[in-house]
């Protein structure tokens, strides 16, 4: 955790503005999440955290719109149009270049990469004369624990289920 905190802390300082431990620390639960987290889940990631951070709501907010802003952070709707949050793939100053596979079943939202040649494909889409500078791709289905069965045994997948309800 401590590296994941030090790398978070750099990355919050490229963007020259001005480095708080609720940035630092939100980034870094970010940065460890292999799936994009919706904010209910930020917030228990931080109470069950070495620091055993509480934050308020509107200042997770707050936090996590700036981290965005500061392209440091991408969103994604969820199935239940809250918003996960994700800092893979995300690029300072660049629209997010990946999809995100959205599980039916437990509602896990995962970043993927794009493969290359994707973003050409989906260019040579566009009507005569339309240009695109980004896009959204969503692939929607069953994750791997769900699909081997395990998805509502699977005390992570679970714990979203629960999580990603406001
Ligand atoms: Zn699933
Ligand atoms: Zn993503």
């Amino acid at each position: 955790m401590a590296s994941t905190v030090e790398h978070a802390r750099q990355r919050v300082r490229s963007t020259g503005a001005r480095v708080t431990g609720a940035r630092v620390r939100v980034l870094a639960v970010l940065m460890q999440a292999d799936e994009a987290l919706a904010h209910t889940e930020v917030q228990r990631r931080l109470e069950q955290g070495e620091h055993h951070e509480v934050l308020d709501r509107v200042t997770l907010y707050r936090v996590l719109d700036w981290l965005v802003e500061a392209g440091l952070a991408h969103r994604v709707a969820g199935p239940d149009r809250a918003w996960r949050y994700s800092a893979q793939g995300s690029a300072p100053a660049g629209p997010v270049r990946h999809g995100h596979f959205r599980c039916r079943h437990c509602e896990r939202v995962v970043c993927m990469d794009a493969p290359p040649g994707l973003e050409g494909s989906l260019q040579d889409m566009l009507p005569e004369g339309f240009r695109s500078d980004a896009f959204e791709l969503t692939l929607l289905g069953q994750c791997a624990a769900c699909a081997a069965g395990s998805g509502t045994v699977d005390a992570r997948a679970g714990a979203h289920l629960v999580e990603s309800r406001d």
